[in-house]
């Protein structure tokens, strides 16, 4: 239909895409009084994936923001009718996951422990209360389950139309039949759109274009990796015994859920192999469109579904439908500015979640566009985890084989993708296969997780107790701490800023002082100006103008992206390269790393010579390689940056030379378990942006009065203010030990809680077993209004929560292992 209005020419915010979460942001700008809202569609309003979504909205999250951010979903899609007047079909008739299995059962009982602290209320039930709630499932072999009463369902279009009419109530103008051609960008910044009616200048632009949306970001050199793939319900004839008050039921075990739906039931699966649809583009005149049912397809899934819920067998099967929706390599949504423009912003690639996720969604990315910055920790679905090379369509087209599958499959410790690896490989890649090396993927880097002994199989079996790298893990600790070990930590990020003013520049980034003599290297953090942490990381001063910024391999392009950013609002003379592809990087960890070393490089490594903090130019073989005496397991040991060319060679040596130092290799998983015993903190676990140093127990690296200061020193020092004369940080980090050191001890992962005499006042934010402790460690924040004082730690009894089973525990604030760092200083 060809359209019959004209656009405005100016907008502060324009959004591309009118499906619920086009919609659900123009609301929520709105209510915030940002009214000059223009939301273009190119078709009709939901016309894309969000008509046919099943509207499941399920509030039990993999982290506390998220989950909030889906309970807010669930409390303002029931009061959206009584604010526009549109009703939305939302009801709270709860949900329940079952069983198959007692490893299911782990999880959804670890999932409960976890939903209760994040203030959700989860019932655990027997199969016999599972019957009683839905009873017309077959539960002879269902070994448990849990329930969440607030758990709702909503219809899409009608949801999705509120939000609509809420935003339009209160100024935002949308347009359908209006599709932007191109996004308009000038000196790095979005300034507008292109539609075939005119162009639109805005201050931000915000892709919310569903699984168009890669192309769109594409034409403008930004990268949103995702790919549609087909997604499969049925809904069955009117089944005349359904109750109407039916809870939503997950069967993860099967890959499905199920849904009253007037009368019907809605049966929807999340198969393991699924199906990449869109290959060669999406059609131009796509709308309301449906893809070809695909029998052969669902049938497995359709056969347990009627063993599982016998009155299908009889019920008439009234639709098989099957409908596009956008998948990302990690299954979790993309959200906020786009590091490649500024003043772009995004909102995409929901994973089937789009429905429950937009709510919350709108109301954060609202408050991002207007304030420059997230309100909350969104780590996880900022857009700034993305690595560019994941744009590729191939790399996209086969993940997504796996992705969708994923979201039912059991969410095991230590998953490693099946599809699309390979993408990333250090120049060491097939001589640590030859050795045994077991890989897992990071940032699409392929790196050792674990050797497996010679005759054993470099595979991964997964479980929530030990694994079965549990020994091969715990002898390459015992080579850490005993003799000498290799870890191949190529896919660390390597930036080397340089410049007149480069060392102003980060200066002002690092809390730490960067003005130090050449070769010092120098732990810091990076922050906001709310003294959150941004990024954790090393620099090390390699000339007068010349630095070399080392970051983990998932912070990459957030840490880049702060680079540029911070460059570019500098008035001065200083550039970033990203040399990560060009530098390997060998751990040489382990008290005979000194010897082994001296041996190949005839340095003087003694402690005068080269102390703990200092890198330097040092040979070995042919090549010249930069040693820097730093660490990460808690040991006496150099990290060696070898250029990409030389690394075989060094690395030969390293072998050959070792053979007499004991020298091993040792993957990511001992590393990890190192790490957690010494207490090294991790960004993204366990530190972030709404953590400060001064809770993370790291406001040693703050160097106060450094001229100029650093960006967040201000919030650090009204903080600690709060603290004098005699009053605690309400909010501190805390090393934890399980009590129990069996071999039945549970292993801690992530959001375990932390409980005080009977009370939760925190949770686990990284864990491990402690091979050299032979402990059960984690470590995580915890709060106290009065102040987390040493009193108030010693004085109360603490346990951890592991699946709604509570285990004794002892917490401090040091490190387990070595706290006085006699070993990385030995
Ligand atoms: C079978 C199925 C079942 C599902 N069940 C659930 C569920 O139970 N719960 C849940 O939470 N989620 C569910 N989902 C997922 C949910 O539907 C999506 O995550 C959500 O609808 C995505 O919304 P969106 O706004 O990002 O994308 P869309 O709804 O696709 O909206 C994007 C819009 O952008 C427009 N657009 C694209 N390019 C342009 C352009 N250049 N100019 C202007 N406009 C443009 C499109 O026309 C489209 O209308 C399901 C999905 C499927 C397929």
């Amino acid at each position: 239909m060809p359209p019959s209005h004209s656009v405005p020419d100016r907008a502060g915010v324009v959004i591309i895409g009118g499906g619920i979460a086009g919609c659900s942001l123009a609301y929520h700008l709105t209510k915030i009084g940002l009214t000059d809202v223009v939301l273009l569609e190119r078709k009709k309003l939901t016309c894309g994936t969000t008509w046919h979504a099943a509207g499941l909205v399920g509030q039990l999250r993999a982290t506390r923001n998220l989950t909030e951010l889906a309970r807010y979903s669930a409390d303002l899609y029931g009061s959206l009718e009584a604010e526009t007047g549109q009703a939305t079909g939302f009801k709270q008739n709860g949900s329940i996951s079952v069983a198959n299995n007692l490893e299911r059962l782990e999880e959804l009982r670890r999932g409960a422990s976890m939903g209760r602290q994040f203030g959700l209320r989860i019932d655990s039930l027997e199969p016999g209360e599972i019957k009683e709630r839905w009873p017309l499932l077959e539960v002879s072999d269902i070994v448990g389950g849990v329930y969440l009463p607030k758990d709702g369902q909503t219809n899409p279009i009608d949801t999705a139309n509120a939000l609509a009419k809420g935003a339009k109530q209160r100024g935002a103008r949308i347009f359908e039949h209006t599709p932007v051609m191109r996004v308009l960008t000038e000196k790095g910044r979005a300034i507008g759109v292109r539609t075939a009616q005119g162009d639109i200048r805005a201050d931000s632009v915000v892709i919310c274009g569903g699984m168009w949306s890669h192309g769109l970001a594409a034409d403008v050199g930004v990268a949103l990796p995702l790919h549609a793939a087909e997604h499969f319900y049925i809904v069955t004839e009117p089944i005349a015994a359904l109750p109407r008050n039916l809870p939503v039921l997950r069967v993860q075990d099967e890959c499905a859920y199920y849904k009253e739906d007037a009368g019907k039931i809605l049966m929807g699966c999340f198969e393991p192999v699924a199906k990449p649809w869109g290959l060669e583009g999406i059609p131009e005149d796509f709308c309301f469109d449906t893809l070809p049912a695909d029998h052969e397809h669902f049938e497995p899934i359709l056969r347990a579904a009627m063993r599982r819920v016998p009155i299908l067998t009889d019920a008439g099967i009234q639709l098989f439908f099957n409908g596009p929706e956008s998948f990302t390599p990690d299954d979790r949504y993309y959200l906020g500015e786009t590091p490649e423009v500024r003043g772009l912003f995004v909102a995409s690639g929901f994973n089937s979640v789009g429905i429950a996720g937009s709510g919350g969604m709108g109301k954060v990315l609202a408050q991002w566009i207007v304030d420059g910055h997230p309100p909350m920790d969104l780590s996880d679905v900022d857009v700034r985890r993305v690595m560019p090379f994941q744009a590729n369509r191939r790399y996209l087209r086969d993940r997504t084989v796996e992705t969708l599958g994923l979201l039912y499959a059991m969410h095991w410790p230590h998953y490693q993708y099946r599809s699309a690896r390979g993408a990333r490989r250090t120049p060491l890649h097939d001589r640590l296969l030859a050795a045994g090396a077991c890989m897992g993927e990071a940032a699409g880097w392929e790196r050792p997780n674990w050797f497996a002994a010679p005759g054993s199989n470099p595979e991964y079996r997964y479980s929530y107790g030990r694994q079965n790298w549990f020994e091969a893990c715990e002898s390459e600790v015992r080579a850490v701490q005993g003799g000498v070990a290799l870890f191949d930590q190529t896919c660390f990020a390597k930036f080397l800023v340089q410049g007149r003013d480069a060392l102003r520049l980060l200066n002002r980034m690092s809390t730490a002082q960067i003005d130090v003599a050449m070769g010092k290297v120098v732990y810091t953090q990076w922050l906001n100006a709310r003294g959150g942490i941004e990024a954790d990381l090393t620099v090390t001063r390699l000339a007068e103008q010349e630095f070399l910024v080392v970051t983990s391999a998932a912070c990459q392009t957030r840490d880049l992206s702060r680079l540029k950013l911070e460059i570019s609002r500098q008035d001065g003379h200083a550039s970033v390269t990203d040399v990560t592809p060009g530098i390997a990087m060998l751990g040489l960890m382990g008290p005979n790393s000194r010897e082994l070393l001296t041996a190949l490089s005839r340095a003087d490594l003694s402690n005068q010579a080269h102390p703990f903090g200092w890198s330097r130019e040092i040979e070995i073989g042919y090549a010249r390689v930069r040693a820097a005496r730093i660490t990460y397991v808690g040991e006496l040991g150099w990290e060696l940056y070898v250029s990409a060319e030389h690394c075989l060679d060094v690395y030969e040596r390293l072998i050959d030379a070792g053979a007499a130092f004991g020298l091993r290799l040792a993957g990511y998983h001992a590393m990890a378990a190192c790490r957690v015993e010494k207490g090294y903190r991790h960004w993204g676990h366990d530190l972030g942006d709404e953590d400060t140093p001064l809770e993370a127990g790291l406001a040693f690296t703050c160097a106060w009065d450094k001229p100029g200061g650093f960006i967040g020193r201000e919030a650090l020092l009204a903080q600690r203010q709060q603290t004098i004369p005699k009053r605690a940080l309400t909010k501190r980090m805390v090393q934890v030990q399980l009590l129990d050191d069996s071999a039945a001890a549970p292993l801690l992962y992530h959001e375990e809680p932390i409980v005080r005499d009977g009370q939760t006042v925190g949770s686990i934010r990284s864990g491990a077993w402690g091979h050299r402790l032979a402990k059960s460690l984690g470590m995580g924040y915890v709060t106290c209004p009065d102040g987390v004082s040493q009193d108030w730690l010693d004085s109360g009894r603490w346990e951890i929560e592991v699946g709604c089973v509570r285990h004794p525990a002892i917490v401090q604030l040091q490190a387990w292992y070595d706290p006085r760092n006699e070993r990385i200083n030995a």
